[in-house]
């Protein structure tokens, strides 16, 4: 066994315990997902050994070679920017697709579920600061793209996803953030059939801020495994 691995997580679970604390909420209500990019496999089946079931990947062929030497029963979440021409790949085995960003692929993620007849869960991935090295729609343009969304009768929105600005000090995102979580409770309820069940938002860098504001999902690498070299 990895003792450091597991200390990791303790440590992690401790923290995310205590920001819901602070911010008046239970651990329960946070979802940890796991973010396994770069990580062997037999690392990756100790930390579910610890209870972890929810895994992030943002690359298709990583996460495909994965798959099958892990449990049936884990949960993938697409959390990369993703190719029109590997959505065939995915749809039908990931629980979540957290990186739907642009027309285009929400009519791809639409064809190829009616081909295998499943709905897919997602997020929508918002780029709030505005980064042009990030991907992800405008908070001004999410209303009109969820509602061209829900027409689409095979993808499911549950929410939101944010990656903040990479910063020193977490607490220069916090205004990020909490416009997520307004934008987020301006939408519920706007939508028939779209969901704002989750926000996922906060990394290794900022997830205390993040769960502070508002977010109920967090994707967390380098925190359990270590920092990754690529
Ligand atoms: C890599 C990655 C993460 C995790 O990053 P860490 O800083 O290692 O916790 C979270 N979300 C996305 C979209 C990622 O690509």
């Amino acid at each position: 066994m990895d003792g450091e691995l597991i200390a990791n997580l303790a440590e992690v679970r401790r923290r995310i315990q205590e920001a819901a604390e602070r911010a008046g909420r239970s651990a329960g209500e946070i979802q940890l997902v796991a973010v396994t990019k770069t990580v062997e496999v037999d690392k990756i089946k100790q930390i579910i050994g610890q209870g972890v079931k929810v895994l992030g990947e943002n690359r298709v062929q990583e996460m495909l070679s994965k798959m099958p030497q892990l449990p049936g029963d884990i949960q993938w979440h697409m959390i990369g920017h993703l190719q029109r021409n590997k959505v065939k790949y995915i749809v039908g085995r990931v629980s979540m697709i957290q990186s739907l960003d642009r027309w285009s692929l929400a009519e791809e993620i639409q064809k190829r579920a009616e081909k295998k007849d499943v709905a897919v869960p997602v997020l929508v991935q918002v780029n709030l600061a505005g980064e042009d090295t990030k991907f992800g729609l405008a908070g001004n343009e999410v209303l009109d793209f969820l509602t061209d969304v829900a027409r689409l009768d095979k993808i499911r929105v549950k929410g939101l996803m944010t990656i903040a600005p990479y910063v020193q000090d977490p607490e220069e995102v916090r205004p990020v953030f909490r416009e997520m979580r307004h934008l987020a409770d301006n939408l519920r309820g706007k939508i028939p059939g779209v969901s704002m069940d989750y926000l996922s938002m906060g990394m290794t860098n900022d997830f205390e801020v993040a769960i502070e504001e508002g977010a109920n999902m967090v994707r967390i690498g380098s925190a359990l495994f270590g920092p990754r070299i690529y």
